[in-house]
């Protein structure tokens, strides 16, 4: 025989060996917890740092992506409304649909704030579980990495068990010597007062009592507008800010036109994980956006060029 036949043979029988798990994740942060957990899985992150979580295209190749997943991850908690269920019916697997195991809602795993007992258009683009951007809470991933990894050993029981339990412990080893660095940067934080656009970061600000004094949005989920801007132009609580924070998806001109009137820096931070060094982990991006905050703390009495990295 010879050695390409037998090329072709060994390569047509994957003879014993497991197929590969497929994880399609709805947002970069569920698959870095994803990936914590099953390091060689094949992963199809949905959206980016650089668009808008709400309004994704149910591109052919999402769909195809899906089809072929062992497990869709995803924020739910309505987050996804506007383009999951398209993306679920086209790619019509049969596990991953609505109560099938093949689809994990974090939201489900998860204490949201401000839930919302009655909605109408008035109120804007406002989600009725409570805010869905729960990610940046360092307090709501260590659950919901618990329920991730059991639910993987269901769908995927041919997964080595035993390695990624040894995984998961040393992910929430890390988890827990990241929160001890975000308890002390919270500490140079706490009474600072922002500008923001939209809740992206409103679990981390909490956390760390940084207070969002003033949204560049009219209603949550719209655009800013001229006559909002000139609104919060005239508002007292605007001398009370240190920053204008917003994200990269987000069109800077609105955050760039106040700050020219106000002497304000703006702050563009990802609310998710880039390709980056310093944000391509959950817990990396939550240290980088703690300490880029603090950077413009009142209370930071340290900022140096050494700082500034
Ligand atoms: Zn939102």
């Amino acid at each position: 025989m010879s050695s390409r036949l037998l090329t072709v043979i060994l390569l047509a029988c994957s003879c014993g060996a497991r197929a590969e798990f497929s994880v399609f994740a709805c947002e970069p942060e569920w698959a870095d917890l994803a990936r914590a957990l099953v390091p060689d899985a094949r992963v199809t992150v949905a959206t980016s740092a650089w668009q808008d979580p709400h309004y994704i295209e149910p591109r052919p190749s999402l769909i195809a992506a899906m089809r072929n997943s062992d497990l869709a991850v995803c924020t739910g908690a309505s987050l996804e409304t506007g383009w999951l269920p398209v993306l679920i019916q086209r790619a019509a697997n049969h596990n991953i649909a609505e109560n099938r195991q093949g689809l994990f809602y974090a939201a489900s795993h998860t204490h949201l704030h401000q839930p919302h007992d009655h909605i109408d258009r008035s109120m804007g683009d406002v989600h009725p579980e409570g805010n869905p951007h729960f990610h940046l809470n360092p307090h709501a991933a260590p659950e919901i990495m618990e329920r991730l990894a059991h639910r993987i050993e269901q769908v995927a029981p041919a997964e080595d068990t035993k390695f990624m339990r040894a995984l998961h412990t040393r992910w929430k080893m890390r988890w827990k010597q990241s929160q001890e660095q975000w308890r002390a940067l919270a500490v140079g934080l706490k009474g600072m007062k922002v500008v923001v656009q939209h809740s992206g970061f409103d679990y981390l600000l909490r956390y760390a009592g940084i207070e969002a004094v003033l949204d560049l949005e009219p209603k949550p989920g719209l655009p800013p507008t001229p006559s909002h801007l000139n609104q919060l132009l005239n508002d007292p609580r605007l001398q009370e800010a240190s920053v204008i924070l917003i994200s990269p998806y987000q069109d800077p001109q609105p955050a760039q036109w106040l700050a020219e009137r106000t002497g304000l820096k703006v702050l563009i931070l990802p609310t998710t994980l880039t390709e980056d060094e310093a944000t391509d982990t959950l817990p990396e991006l939550i240290t980088h956006i703690l300490t880029s905050l603090s950077r413009f703390s009142p209370k930071s009495t340290r900022v140096s060029v050494s700082d500034e990295r």
